[in-house]
């Protein structure tokens, strides 16, 4: 996830700016208050203090849940049919007959080529933010504590 307020770099930190709560790269975290440390995927980071509310933010993506009636009815509306688009697709028709059956799921990657032919919507992103936070008193935070500490920690 990239930086709310740049853009640029990599979001390192849960920030609150004016009230506002962003994702923040380390320079950028420098402008608010940081409410919590982030990590990328499921991955956990260890707790920089106790008293710091972990934020674990979860960025993945997901096959839409009515992904068969959407890739069947493109197909229908644009007059494709079954064995044509598995054609377009490099995939097997009895395969592409299964996803729209419901019995099977596509792949990301083999979902977004469907998204690209037929014009549809079929990942979605999906962005959970969980706070593992145990309510511990909290405790002012300052990005400079937790540089020192990575400097002293080699
Ligand atoms: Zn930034």
């Amino acid at each position: 996830m990239l930086c709310e307020i740049c853009g640029r770099r990599k979001a390192a930190f849960l920030v609150e700016i004016e009230g506002a709560k962003l994702y923040a790269c380390a320079v950028c975290a420098k402008g608010g208050k940081i409410i919590g440390k982030l990590s990328q995927k499921e991955e956990k980071v260890k707790s920089i203090d106790k008293n710091i509310e972990e934020v674990v933010v979860e960025r993945t993506e997901d096959i839409v849940d009515d992904y068969a009636d959407r890739i069947r009815k493109a197909r229908q509306r644009m007059n494709i049919e079954l064995k044509d688009l598995a054609k377009m697709l490099n995939e097997k028709e009895s395969f592409l007959k299964h996803i729209e059956r419901r019995e099977m799921i596509p792949t990301i990657k083999l979902a977004k080529k469907l998204e690209k032919v037929l014009h549809i919507k079929l990942v979605e992103e999906v962005v959970r933010t969980l706070s593992t936070s145990s309510g511990a008193k909290k405790e002012e935070f300052t990005l400079a504590d937790y540089l020192q500490g990575e400097e002293d920690g080699g």
